[in-house]
């Protein structure tokens, strides 16, 4: 089993594009040296969740909302793509917000080794999973009707790379430190209750064309793909897994924690 998996090498890069391309834009505004060519980008330009946010706008023939971009779209388009093809990997894979909380995560898992991910009872953790339903809905009809970016007001993601520039409001450090803080003790509480992007992508686990499925016949039942989950899903008794939570991490399988080879694996079609 590698330490450093291939998804945390792609979660490390991605947090420092983010982290590089988020400086360079607020280097010019705070008079810090800066980064020539990607200046002039900003957080919203590469955040494919605004494509979201300005759907309505768009379709309604308004354009685009203030701050959103064309390259929001061609970002929204290639995540489409691939979520299509894998579900929700751009959660597992990419999304800086949802890396710091793994890395926060794991300090927190040395910190309260019996407590880590377990203090939300089952039938709560599955109620409030619905709150992304709720954030997405508010979002969509505020966005729509005051044709404004105003979940930028409250995004933990924003403020957690312009923290320290003037634009972030004192409600989005609140919520990003909520966020982070509760990292300690629940595995991803952002993407696991709140996020309105991981919600729609993970509509795409229930087509996605690499299905991530289990072969009952060399399963052993261990339940170690159970353990191992970091939004605690029940694989072990299931064909195919389509849970809108579900990140696309990879670490159920058996490149990962599965002992047995070719057992549960990320496969066109799925295992037959
Ligand atoms: S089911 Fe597997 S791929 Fe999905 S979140 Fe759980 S461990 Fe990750
Ligand atoms: S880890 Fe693999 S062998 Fe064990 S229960 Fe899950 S799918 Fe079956």
């Amino acid at each position: 089993m590698n330490k450093f998996s291939f998804r945390k090498i792609t979660q490390f890069i991605f947090f420092a594009i983010v982290l590089i391309v988020t400086y360079a834009k607020n280097a010019v505004e705070l008079g810090l040296p800066t980064i020539p060519w990607i200046d002039g980008l900003s957080l919203h330009a590469i955040c494919p969740f605004g494509a979201v946010e300005t759907f309505y706008t768009l379709i309604t023939g308004q354009g685009m909302i203030n701050k959103i971009h064309e390259s929001t779209i061609v970002m929204f388009v290639l995540v489409t793509a691939g979520a299509v093809l894998f579900g929700s990997a751009f959660c597992g894979f990419i999304c800086p917000l949802g890396t710091i909380q793994e890395w926060i995560g794991k300090l927190g898992k040395k910190l309260f080794p019996k407590k880590y991910n377990k203090i939300i009872p089952q039938k709560l953790d599955v109620k409030l999973k619905y709150l992304r339903y709720v954030v997405l809905a508010a979002i969509l009809y505020f966005s729509s009707t005051t044709l404004k970016l105003v979940f930028a007001d409250y995004d933990p993601y924003y403020a957690l790379f312009n923290f320290y520039a003037g634009e972030v409001t004192i409600t989005a450090i609140a919520v990003l430190a909520v966020v982070l803080l509760s990292s300690l003790i629940i595995e991803r509480p952002w993407c696991r209750y709140l996020c309105p992007y991981g919600v729609i992508l993970g509509w795409f686990n229930k087509i996605r064309i690499f299905k991530l499925s289990r072969n009952s016949t060399t399963c052993i039942d261990c339940k170690k793909c159970d353990r191992v989950c970091p939004m605690n899903l029940k694989i072990s008794d299931k064909k195919s897994v389509t849970s809108t939570s579900c990140i696309s991490c990879m670490e159920c399988t058996s490149e990962r924690a599965c002992p047995v080879e070719d057992t549960l694996v990320m496969k066109m079609g799925g295992v037959k």
